[in-house]
């Protein structure tokens, strides 16, 4: 776990910024230089990609609000869609999971941090202004960990006072870490709030998430804010597809359901490992003998993404949905980044594309009056 960055960039247009001057006094660093001063970490990256993101994580920048900072995940199209909006207050991340899609972002060759969260506040309102018709789900955690860096960056707090006056969405902080000591502290707890973790069976754990924390510390983390009043998200993505693995994740889903109260758990996604041809290359190069790249993937319609045949992922669906339902019937479970098709096959559900938020039971927020803003 990084302790200290080694360069923090500093764009000048952020001197007077007093957030990011706190944060230049949080966060701890060798060397500070202008941001100017990236280009040329740009330049060694197109030389040495590989060696640029792992370096890359040892660095961060405190960048001005580029614009839109919120968005649609980036869905693929012909594939359902859970409406999550993607708030990008960091992007980058500390951790070094092998199937990572932010490997393959290499115009960013540092971990880059917005302060200006007002401006992004600003952003979050108009969307909400905008949008009566089902509840929206906002989450800091698509382009980073959404709390790996929070003993630095101290974001949970105001964004835990943003949504509290916003009942009527949802925000999520989905993370592999266990950085959960500012939401302990926050008081009371709003009902509006799901902590979320990635998790998988410690082995893949141990060869695909470097840096990142163990199962048990994961479920412990959970386990505290759960007792302080947040309800949880648990996401089994990816799933990786190997022998023994049918054990390996049902001991997953027990082990979650022995340590937290299902009455907690607001939602549980499933998505089989994925990842774009033109990561494939670095991720060979990268990861050559890890599980991920040990399976048979192909190419898949309709976005051309590696992933494992159908059948085999509606089973693997099948069976992980047989094993949590076994423990809870009520919880909300939908999948990533999948076809109508798969949904029904794996799950005997009927979704259509981007109405699966609305006509198939995402749980609404406590604060939601369908029709209200
Ligand atoms: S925790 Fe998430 S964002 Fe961080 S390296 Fe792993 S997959 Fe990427």
């Amino acid at each position: 776990m990084i302790r200290s960055f080694d360069t923090l960039y500093l764009h000048p247009g952020l001197e007077d910024h007093p957030r990011a001057m706190e944060l230049l006094r949080r966060i701890p660093y060798r060397r500070l230089e202008r941001l100017e001063r990236m280009q040329e970490l740009k330049e060694r990256m197109r030389l040495e990609p590989e060696a640029t993101v792992a370096r890359g994580k040892y660095s961060a920048a405190l960048a001005p609000y580029p614009g839109r900072m919120v968005e649609g995940c980036p869905a693929t199209p012909g594939m359902c869609c859970c409406r999550y909006r993607v708030i990008n207050l960091i992007m980058g991340c500390p951790f070094d999971c092998s199937y990572c899609i932010l490997q393959g972002y290499l115009n960013r060759p540092t971990i880059f941090i917005y302060p200006e969260l007002e401006k992004i506040f600003g952003e979050v309102d108009r969307e909400i202004a905008s949008c009566n018709e089902y509840p929206l789900r906002f989450g800091t955690g698509e382009l980073s960990d959404s709390l790996a860096l929070e003993h630095f960056t101290g974001f949970a707090h105001p964004l835990l006072e943003f949504f509290r006056n916003r009942p009527q969405c949802w925000f999520e902080f989905k993370t592999k870490s266990t950085r959960v000591q500012s939401l302990l502290e926050f008081s009371p707890v709003p009902g509006n709030i799901v902590v979320s973790w990635s998790v998988n069976p410690p082995g893949v754990i141990g060869s695909e998430e470097r840096g990142a924390p163990a199962l048990g510390s994961r479920l412990k983390a959970a386990q505290a804010v759960s007792a302080a009043g947040y309800r949880l998200g648990f996401h089994f993505d990816p799933v990786f597809h190997y022998e023994g693995w049918e054990d390996d994740y049902r001991k997953v889903v027990e082990e979650i359901y022995r340590r937290v109260d299902p009455g907690r758990v607001a939602w549980i996604s499933l998505g089989t490992l994925r990842y774009s041809s033109w990561l494939a290359g670095l991720l060979q190069r990268r990861f050559q003998g890890h599980r991920l790249l040990a399976g048979e993937l192909f190419p898949v319609r309709p976005d051309g993404k590696y992933r494992y045949p159908q059948p085999l992922r509606v089973e693997i669906y099948r069976r992980m949905h047989d094993w949590i339902r076994a423990f809870d019937s009520e919880v909300y479970v939908y999948l990533c980044m999948e076809s109508a098709v798969v949904y029904r096959w794996a799950l005997g559900r009927e979704v259509g594309g981007d109405e699966l938020a609305v006509e198939r039971g995402f749980p609404a927020p406590p604060g939601w009056r369908a029709g209200v803003i």
